[in-house]
Order: C-alpha cells, then sequence, then structure tokens
C-alpha cells in the first residue's frame, strides 16, 4: 500500500507575506462562533511582530512560553479548555512561531472538536473528528512542520505526534523575513533538522522518487545556507531556507526518520532537549547510519562556530540510559526504514544504550 498524502490546502511565499493574514482570515470569520485564537511564541510580545497581528475585539490571544519544555498535551488541553468555556468554538486558529507552535496551534485545532485530553490521541488515526480551521505562520525554518501531518506532544507517558490527515494546515503563511532574528545556535539547529531529515529520508527502505525529488532540492539549499563563504544568516539565505524546511519536510513524509530521530526522542523525552538540539547531540555520533553526512555536519558546526557539547553522557545515570533506550526502541517504523522490516534481528535495547553512552 501506498501513502495517501496529504498537503497543506494553500500555501503563501515570499518576503513581508505575513501582511496577507488578514486578508486571508477575512473570509473565514464567519465559521463556528466567529473569533479567531492566535497562539503566538512568547517571543513576540513586544516586539514589532505582535502590532502586525490582525487581532479583532472579538479574537483571543495567547502568548505561549516554550521555553521551559517542548509542547505539552497539558498545555494544549488547557488553552483548549479555556478558549471553549470562555468563548465557545473558534473560526479557526493561527499559530505564529517555531515549531513547537506549529506543532501547538495544529493539536489545538483537532481538540477543539474533539472530546477529552490531548494525549488519548496520541499516535496514527487516533483523532475522531476534523478540528477547526488552522493556519501556520513559521518564524524558523528546519522542523518541516508546516507541512507535516503531525503535531508532536510530550504527554504523561510518551512524546508521540497526533498523526492524521486532519492535522496538516489550511493554510500557511511562508515569510522568510520572519526568521531573521532567530539567534545563531537556534538558526543551526532547526536548520540541521531539515538537513538531517533530507539525509534520513534518503537513507532507508521508504525513499523512493518522491521523496527524492523534494529532499535533493531541500539538501542542496541546506548546503547553500550552510557551507561555503555565502552560507551564514542573511536574506537570501533566509529565503532558501524557508523553502528547504518545506520541501525536507515534504520528502520525509513520504519516506520517513530514522535511527536520529529516534535517539533525539529519548533525549528530549528524558532530559527535555529542544528537538534540533536534540538532533544534533545524536547525529554526531551516527557514522554507523548516516557515513559521509555526520563528517559533513561536523564541518559545518565548526565553520558556524556552533555550541555542540561533547561527553553529556558522563553526567547521565543507568536509568536515565535505560529510559532513553526505551522510547527509541519503542519507534519501530524510524527503524524499520533505517534498517529493514527484520530491524529487531539487528539492533537491541543494549545496542541503543551503547550508542547513547558516546554521546
Ligand atoms: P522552537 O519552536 O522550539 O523555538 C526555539 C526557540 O526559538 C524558542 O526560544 C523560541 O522562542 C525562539 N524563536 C522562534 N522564532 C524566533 C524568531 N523568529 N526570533 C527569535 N527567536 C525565535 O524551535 P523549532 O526548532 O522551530 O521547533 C522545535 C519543535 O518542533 C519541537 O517541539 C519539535 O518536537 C517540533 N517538531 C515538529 C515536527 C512536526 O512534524 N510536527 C517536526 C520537527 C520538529
Ligand atoms: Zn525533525
Amino acid at each position: 500500500m501506498y501513502k495517501n498524502f496529504k498537503n497543506i490546502e494553500k500555501v503563501v511565499y515570499g518576503r513581508g507575506a505575513f501582511d496577507q493574514l488578514d486578508a486571508i482570515l477575512e473570509v473565514k470569520r464567519t465559521l463556528n462562533d466567529r473569533f479567531m485564537v492566535f497562539i503566538v511564541d512568547e517571543y513576540f510580545k513586544g516586539k514589532s511582530l505582535e502590532k502586525r497581528i490582525p487581532l479583532n475585539q472579538e479574537d483571543v490571544i495567547f502568548f505561549e512560553n516554550i521555553d521551559e519544555h517542548e509542547p505539552t498535551t497539558w498545555q494544549v488541553d488547557r488553552i483548549r479548555d479555556a478558549v471553549k468555556q470562555q468563548k465557545g468554538l473558534p473560526s479557526g486558529v493561527i499559530g505564529i512561531g517555531g515549531g513547537s507552535i506549529m506543532d501547538i496551534a495544529k493539536a489545538l485545532s483537532l481538540m477543539m472538536t474533539n472530546e477529552g485530553s490531548s494525549s488519548l490521541y496520541q499516535g496514527l488515526n487516533l483523532v475522531k473528528k476534523p478540528g477547526v480551521y488552522h493556519l501556520g505562520v513559521p518564524t524558523t525554518a528546519g522542523t518541516g512542520a508546516e507541512c507535516s501531518m503531525t503535531a508532536v506532544l510530550t504527554g504523561p507517558e510518551k512524546k508521540l505526534g497526533l498523526k492524521c490527515d486532519w492535522t496538516v494546515f489550511n493554510q500557511v503563511i511562508l515569510d522568510p523575513d520572519l526568521t531573521a532574528t532567530v539567534p545563531r545556535n537556534q538558526w543551526f539547529y532547526t536548520g540541521m533538522d531539515c538537513y538531517i531529515h533530507c539525509i534520513e529520508s534518503e537513507s532507508g527502505i521508504f525513499y523512493n522518487e518522491f521523496s527524492k525529488a523534494y529532499g535533493e532540492q531541500a539538501l542542496k539549499l541546506c548546503r547553500e545556507v550552510f557551507t561555503g563563504e555565502k552560507s551564514g544568516q542573511h536574506p537570501e539565505n533566509n529565503e532558501k531556507l524557508m523553502v528547504a524546511s518545506l520541501f525536507g519536510g515534504l520528502s520525509l513524509t513520504y519516506s520517513e526518520v530514522g535511527a536520529c530521530h529516534a535517539f533525539s526522542y529519548g533525549l528530549s523525552f528524558v532530559f527535555g532537549m529542544r528537538h534540533g538540539y536534540a538532533n544534533c547531540i545524536a547525529f554526531n555520533h551516527l557514522k554507523e547510519f548516516y557515513g559521509d553526512a555526520v563528517e559533513e555536519f561536523r564541518e559545518m558546526v565548526r565553520y558556524h562556530r556552533i555550541d555542540l557539547p561533547q561527553q553529556l553522557s558522563h553526567s547521565w545515570t543507568e536509568e536515565e540510559i535505560g529510559k532513553m533506550a526505551d522510547v527509541a526502541y519503542k519507534l519501530p517504523h524510524m527503524w524499520t526504514h533505517a534498517l529493514g522490516h527484520d530491524w529487531e534481528k539487528k539492533l537491541t535495547r543494549k545496542d541503543i544504550m551503547d550508542i547513547y553512552r558516546r554521546m
């Protein structure tokens, strides 16, 4: 069976595109109880972007702090309960921020119409009803969360996405200028999420011409952004990285992520490490999976003088390493992609623990 691919319905791309948000929302404002919910990264509170948000009197806005932890099921449930109690069913949910905010907005849209806690829906096709209209405005570039069919949340038991066709945004606005203020280390970690998506997508059994077409272009753009003299964070590269992020996401949606993301999920679950950063920590030690790409990655780290701590495992307990291995081991779709359908014969929980000990 081939995947039945669900793409974003509408995309606006270009520097300054954010200012089209008002006109785009205009025609959606008659839906449901006639108000919009804006979920905005707290970073933008008091910044110039805040004044450009087309907030009507009846709308509600939440500035979410995502620095203390990655998005959680509790966070989504809290916002949903507050909105429904105070105002009813919104016309739409608009997320403005990085991958974390994209995931909160996608999950929130679904939870407006599905009963109970979002933790009940962590998994594939567990969501029962379509959510409300939702629109994403990414302010970082790399995660592919703008196009993916999953809203990754950390819940009481696992870090796992609410994954179904209805998760995908109805509309995205890709304005590369919004990424200009991302701090250098974060720019790199999130950008490397895209690079790693492309490498993982191509290094496994689910790779195919569809994934390849997007993945090769995304990888080419990543190399322009992160290697050589013209690399670095400037307007032209911000345009490139935003497209790379989208294409990397499309590539992996029709293929799969692999070992690096499995290790990364363990790191995020146990230590709360941010996704892009955790990917970088893991990728640096996965030469047996990704060969020369690991050398290329290290060169990019050196060139951009990025902080990438070594020997973190020295301060980890056996219990923590075991817990991470449990989280990583329970991602069979990633291991199947990376190692084949008989992956359980090739990789044990102990092997996973040994690789964590290298980090
Ligand atoms: P992020 O959203 O976690 O943000 C990282 C930091 O950058 C935060 O401090 C944030 O406040 C700040 N920030 C965001 N935009 C900024 C801007 N324009 N200027 C200055 N600071 C800015 O980072 P991310 O790497 O974009 O996203 C990581 C999250 O995305 C993780 O929670 C991960 O699980 C999720 N993710 C989801 C998918 C998916 O398919 N759904 C894929 C990859 C990652
Ligand atoms: Zn990723």
